[in-house]
């Protein structure tokens, strides 16, 4: 392939909504271009790196006994009513009509699709279990594309559905897509840590995320230090490291707190600690307020929040909101005397005593408070964030708070759509009985972001072997020069009898520029063939990743490339 303004179209500048290293680099290596918001197209750099990710995810697929199909993008909406997640899914699916009006979405993932398909073959237990997974371009209306292919509205993942007669078999095979998975990271240089996660609106019992450590991760990460507890935050349990309140309730008295709506400010009022403070949070749901209580030192974890509502239609109440409840006193609510409307509380206000809280009338708050005594924390659930300083629920260690970038997701289903969609199978006795399904996803083209992310220096680049568009760049220095060119070219065909694609830069360009670019684009080796060749004979070849620079005679140069390959990391 030969380096050209249109096929590999490098830019000097940083685009100007690029936040992220691998934003920046596809971008600026001429890998890939924006179409819209969380919308790309890809380059011949970039496409071949993206089918090299993707070779690796059909390998391991593969390997494990999956067997590729090719679903619909475009999906009926049938199957997706049927399910209950034409409602469900909310805005964040893409959703089109066609001529004769009838409803349709771009695939966001295809449970629906696939399930239906073996609802209407009706497996007996000879054909089970099954594992059928694809490659491809998957949609979703995301609220906040960002950071390139991390989180685009059209993005690439392979998506895997099993069907068994068992959560024996259902086990088995999640160990095996675990496996799996481990197994593709790897291939692709990337260090992974397992989490446990929320099952979110896909449902289901039990699943894994693949996360890559990371400060522009999005999750947050749990993990304890004594023992193999992690857990994604949106769905971790933990233990506080203090008590909340003080030992003795004592009697309770209203206080004046004119203009006090914060913790800080009421605790800092009342000298205590914001441990002793018991915080309310407003939010609308279905047009109903919604007080959830937390202790004053934490945050409500609104996915944990999702989880106890069953919903994630919910939002905190807003300042046009306000009027709609003339019976909450906004910034003073609390849990005494509270009444008529919808509470969660969180577990650690279960017995707490000596607290302080909302009055329930403007400017003012109560002291003394004591649960059971004053008010019942009633629906108790876990509904706080973590925080550093927490203790593992399950050893006691202390935990550490971290970020990722979520790869992969793994989950088992169970019944959740084999029972909507009718997806059953007939036993040994003939008797029909609704299939258990697990499914896998893992983003193919936000693990390629991922790779640049975790591979790169401020030149560019530094393509992993394993994915790398294309492991060697060779540049000619001297492009009038006849020698030069001839034997750029002959090096190119040899490398090709080997196997081995070459990105050819016989742009007439300073050598400056070519060398830049050269380590921005990041391929595993380049090799430049300049004045040297007329002199000794040789020609210069550097491993992008070590920056090291060896000599190689030019007639054992392919030898030498393809050793230096093997061993490039
Ligand atoms: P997230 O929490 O990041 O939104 P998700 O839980 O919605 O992810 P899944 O539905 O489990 O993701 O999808 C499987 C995989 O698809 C994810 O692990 C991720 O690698 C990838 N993925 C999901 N959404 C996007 C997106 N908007 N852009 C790129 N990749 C995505
Ligand atoms: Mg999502």
């Amino acid at each position: 392939m030969r380096f050209s303004h249109v096929t590999v179209p490098t830019l000097r500048e940083k685009p100007a909504d690029a936040e992220t290293a691998s934003h920046e680099l596809l971008i600026r290596a001429g890998m890939m271009r924006p179409a819209a918001a969380g919308i790309y197209s890809f380059l011949p750099l970039g496409a071949l790196a993206l089918a090299r990710v993707e070779n690796i995810v059909r390998d391991e697929m593969n390997a494990a006994g999956a067997l590729e199909v090719a679903l619909p993008t475009l999906h009926p909406s049938e199957p997706w009513i049927q399910s209950g997640r034409w409602q469900a899914y909310g805005p964040e699916m893409m959703r089109m009509k066609d001529r004769q009006g009838r409803e349709f979405c771009l695939g966001p993932t295809a449970e629906e699709v696939i399930t239906s398909i073996i609802a209407r073959s009706a497996p007996s237990y000879r054909d089970l279990p099954i594992n059928l997974y694809q490659i491809q371009t998957k949609f979703r209306d995301e609220i906040r594309p960002r950071f390139g292919l991390m989180r685009g509205r059209e993005f690439r993942m392979k998506d895997a559905y099993s069907f068994h007669t068992s959560e024996e078999d259902l086990d088995r095979e999640f160990k095996a897509m675990y496996g799996a998975y481990v197994s593709i990271a790897k291939r692709c240089s990337l260090e992974t840590s397992v989490v446990e996660a929320a099952t979110g609106l896909i449902g289901g019992s039990e699943s894994s995320e693949f996360m890559v450590p990371s400060d522009i991760g999005e999750d947050v990460l749990v993990h304890c230090e004594s023992c193999d507890y992690g857990a994604n935050a949106e769905m971790e349990k933990h233990r506080p490291a203090i008590k909340m309140g003080e030992a003795a309730a004592g009697s309770l008295e209203e206080v004046h707190t004119p203009g006090m709506t914060s913790i800080e400010e009421v605790a800092g009022f009342m000298k205590t600690a914001q441990t002793s403070v018991i915080k309310c949070v407003l939010y609308v749901s279905g047009n109903e307020p919604v007080a959830v209580f937390v202790p004053g030192y934490r945050d409500v974890s609104e996915s944990k929040l999702a989880m106890h509502l069953g919903t994630d239609d919910f939002h905190p109440m807003r300042e046009d909101e306000i009027e709609r409840y003339p019976d909450l006193a906004v910034g003073f609510v609390g849990p005494v005397g509270l009444d008529g409307v919808k509470t969660v509380f969180d577990s650690e206000l279960k017995g707490v005593k000596g607290v302080i809280c909302g009055a329930n009338r403007s400017d003012y708050h109560l002291r003394g408070v004591e649960e059971e005594r004053d008010f019942n924390a009633e629906p108790l659930f876990d509904v706080a964030s973590v925080q550093e300083g927490d203790l593992c629920f399950k050893c006691g260690g202390a935990l550490k708070l971290s970020r990722g970038i979520e790869i992969g997701h793994i989950f088992k289903l169970g019944l959740k759509y084999s029972e909507p969609l009718n997806a059953v199978f007939s036993d040994k006795s003939g008797e029909l009985k609704p299939i258990i399904m697990g499914t896998y996803g893992i983003g193919t083209s936000r693990m390629l972001a991922t790779v640049v992310e975790q591979h790169h220096d401020e030149a560019g680049i530094k393509w992993p072997r394993a994915v790398a568009p294309l492991p060697v760049e060779i540049i000619v220095l001297g492009t009038e020069d006849a020698k030069q060119v001839e034997t750029a070219l002959k090096l190119q065909a040899d490398l090709k009898d080997r196997g081995l694609g070459v990105l050819y830069d016989d742009r007439d360009l300073s050598p400056g520029i070519k060398f830049n670019d050269a380590d921005l684009v990041g391929l595993p080796l380049q090799v430049v063939i300049g004045k040297k060749l007329a002199s000794d004979g040789t020609v210069d070849v550097k491993t992008r990743y070590t920056g090291l620079k060896s000599a190689f005679e030019v007639e054992s140069a392919a030898d030498m490339i393809t050793r230096a390959l093997d061993e490039a990391p």
